[in-house]
């Protein structure tokens, strides 16, 4: 179904980005399951110039990690925070972008691992923003901020619980919440809309595509999100919390690159029971070898 877009803020066409070059060479130009890039870490990340995706979505993140900001009619909503000396880096992202991050309302992290969460304090305080992330996945982040003795520096109060099958509304628009354990055992996947040119197309963003563990419990909780998201997960654009597992740069090079009238790259529905259909064959046989 289609549905037009409400009037929003046009902005220019965002500057491509020159500190691109160096990650558009080293992504590899797969279409599905691409392995990280050699060297691409959290010690070596790198910010990228921050763009627009479609109409009411924009990447905010850097080279080895994602965040993205969604525009609705009652203001915006962070997915993740970044990390480490990038814990502003999101805010000042949305002033290049032309948007206030005084305007976010929400800030969703997807899972509790240090470089999606880094930044969560820096941005809540900038922002006011309410917080969401699941239950398993607050402790996981409060266990391991606490075990650093970094409390002071990145502890925020635990605001809002997601729950699987739940919702976020904000003015027009309507995200659908996940549980889908398997890389921690609250990461959150989100189902919403984007719109170009008055088309719809759906977003599946399945953050925890890779697996930290051989432990047969870890891989258990995985093969059962991928099953459940081989009917769940239908989406024309499929994005994750790191970019080289969709080749995320290599879409952003044709997207900065196409003419008018040309498709928007990250719409690719083609590779999503692909990609599904590879992570889960992985994950059988690293269960089967873990029994
Ligand atoms: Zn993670």
């Amino acid at each position: 179904m289609k549905r037009t877009h409400p009037a929003r803020r046009r902005l220019a066409v965002t500057a491509l980005a020159p500190a691109l070059g160096f990650v558009l060479a080293a992504v590899d130009a797969r279409p599905q399951a691409s392995p990280r890039p050699q060297g691409l870490n959290a010690g070596t990340a790198q910010a990228v110039t921050p763009f627009r995706m479609f109409d009411n979505l924009y990447y905010v993140g850097l080279d080895f990690v994602c965040a993205y900001v969604i525009e609705t009619s009652e203001g915006l909503i962070l997915i993740d925070t970044l990390f480490g000396d990038f814990a502003g880096h999101t805010a000042d992202a949305m002033e290049q972008l032309g948007l206030d991050p005084r305007d976010v309302e929400y800030i969703i992290v997807t899972h509790g691992h240090n470089d999606h969460y880094g930044g969560l304090k820096t941005m809540q305080e900038l922002t006011g923003a309410r917080v969401m992330m699941a239950e398993a996945d607050w402790e996981l982040m409060e266990s391991t901020i606490r075990g650093n003795g970094e409390e002071d520096a990145l502890l925020v109060a635990r605001d809002m619980v997601t729950v699987d099958g739940g919702t976020l509304t904000l003015g027009d628009t309507t995200i659908n919440l996940y549980v889908t354990p398997g890389h921690t055992d609250g990461v959150t996947s989100l189902e919403f809309s984007v719109f170009e040119d008055g088309e719809e197309y759906e977003v599946f963003m399945w953050p925890g595509p890779t697996l930290n563990s051989n432990d047969a419990p870890a891989l258990e909780n995985f093969v059962s999100t991928i099953r459940r998201l081989e009917t769940l997960a239908r989406p024309d654009v499929w994005l994750h919390s790191h970019p080289w597992s969709v080749s995320f740069f290599d879409k952003y090079e044709r997207l900065a690159a196409r003419g008018d009238g040309d498709p928007n790259p990250y719409v690719n529905p083609g590779e999503v029971p692909v990609f599904l259909a590879q992570r889960l064959e992985d994950a059988e046989r690293r269960l089967a070898e873990a029994r």
